[in-house]
């Protein structure tokens, strides 16, 4: 799960990290209050969205004017004016994808002034299986093209997790990033204070970037990005009461209400698997014939003809879909029960694309009779390879 900008520095400030005083506004009319709230002489107005790159992004319906999502003010008047114009606005960044995400909170914080941008990040390595610190002098860009240009650039380690923190680690990172004298307490104290936070909250990431030093030489977190392990959240409602369900893609929010584990891809064949590691399987092999998926789709080991509708219904109300291929293994479920339960979805939502269906296991020869005998136009497969060379054919055609 991630969350806002804003609830990642309030979280922060709660661990102690150096963090600006802030507002948040959902409403125009909140935001003279809230600008004036804020001492001066410097404003941060910035579009809170579940995407990076918000500085160098653009407001969709504002070609000129609005500027990208991250803008300074220099009065409370002129920062509410900005703040009032992004709400309900589209900003679209390098991460949003041309459709952008619409800007339903504006964070307004008290400026800083910045003597030099890092980068740092807390991150779980898969590789070591430990929890890595990552860290770069150059700061407030996009860190992937820093480590794709000048990779020496990228310096990273990771945390014994039977030591955990230790303030060296601090002074190794204030030394990559070139810190000096009283900077480097500041840094380890920082440092360590992160790593308490990754820890406590169950984080998957925790990003800095920019993390700044002011002119008089302190360091603070000018932006905050987080990412929570969603198998750990449980044991954290006040994190999960954070969920911001407008960022999520409604068709993986559906998903998630019936239990069925779906992620959304940018291919034209829609999949319904079960099982992640055929779903997985299934998704290799629509790219080996030349197509990409639309979605992992896994309806679960146990899945009934009401969850099969209901994965179905998610598949077809992707405008991206041109086809479906549902690929399922009869173990525990009968493929007579899954039979049933795509006759049924089609009924209920029809079928404007092509649909191949290959059913393996128990009670399969019922299943495919069932199918037959519908009247629907299901185009059989015998096993993995020939139902993904259809379905690609099918969509290829069409
Ligand atoms: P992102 O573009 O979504 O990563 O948003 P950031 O919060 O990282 O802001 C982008 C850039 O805006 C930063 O790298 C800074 O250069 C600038 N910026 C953000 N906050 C401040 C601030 O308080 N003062 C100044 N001078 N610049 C800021
Ligand atoms: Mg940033």
């Amino acid at each position: 799960m991630n969350i806002h900008e804003y609830q990642a520095k309030g979280l922060l400030r709660d661990f102690g990290l150096p963090v600006g005083q802030g507002e948040i506004i959902l409403t125009p009319d909140a935001a003279d209050q809230a600008a004036a709230a804020l001492p001066g002489p410097l404003w941060v107005v910035k579009a809170q969205i579940h995407a990076g790159g918000r500085g160098k992004g653009h407001f969709r319906e504002t070609a000129a004017g609005l500027g990208g999502g991250v803008r300074l003010a220099r009065s409370a008047t002129e920062a509410a004016d900005i703040a009032r114009q992004m709400l309900g606005q589209t900003l679209v960044t390098a991460q949003t994808g041309a459709a952008g995400r619409k800007v339903g909170r504006v964070y307004l914080e008290a400026g800083a002034d910045i003597a030099h941008e890092f980068y740092l990040a807390l991150l779980i390595d898969r590789q070591t299986s430990r929890i890595s610190y990552v860290c770069s002098t150059e700061g407030g860009m996009d860190i992937e093209t820093v480590a794709a240009e000048t990779p020496e650039k990228v310096i990273s380690f990771s945390v014994d997790p039977a030591a955990g923190y230790q303030p060296w680690h601090g002074r190794r990172i204030a030394f990559a990033l070139g810190l000096t004298g009283a900077q480097v307490k500041e840094c380890v104290d920082l440092a360590g204070k992160l790593y308490t936070a990754f820890t406590q909250c169950d984080m998957e990431m925790l990003e800095i970037n920019p993390l700044v030093t002011d002119p008089a030489g302190h360091l603070r977190c000018l932006d905050a990005k987080i990412a929570f392990d969603n198998n750990a959240l449980y044991r954290h409602p006040a994190i999960a009461a954070l969920r911001d369900e407008t960022e999520e893609d409604p068709k993986e929010l559906v998903a998630s209400k019936y239990d069925l584990n779906y992620i959304a891809l940018d291919g034209t064949i829609g999949c319904m698997v079960n099982g992640a590691g055929l779903a997985m399987a299934t998704m290799d092999i629509i790219k080996l014939y030349g197509a990409a998926p639309a979605n992992f789709l896994d309806v679960g080991g146990g899945a009934t003809a009401e969850k099969v509708t209901e994965a179905f219904k998610i598949i077809t109300s992707d405008p991206n879909v041109q086809g479906i291929l549902v690929n399922i293994f009869g173990g525990i479920m009968r493929c007579d029960i899954i039979a049933e339960g795509i006759i049924v979805a089609v009924q209920e939502v029809g079928l404007k694309v092509p649909l191949v269906v290959r059913l393996e296991g128990t009670n399969v020869e019922l299943g495919k009779e069932i199918i037959r005998n519908s009247g629907l136009n299901v185009i059989p497969a015998d096993d993995l390879a020939d139902a993904a060379q259809k379905i690609v054919q099918a969509v290829k055609a069409g």
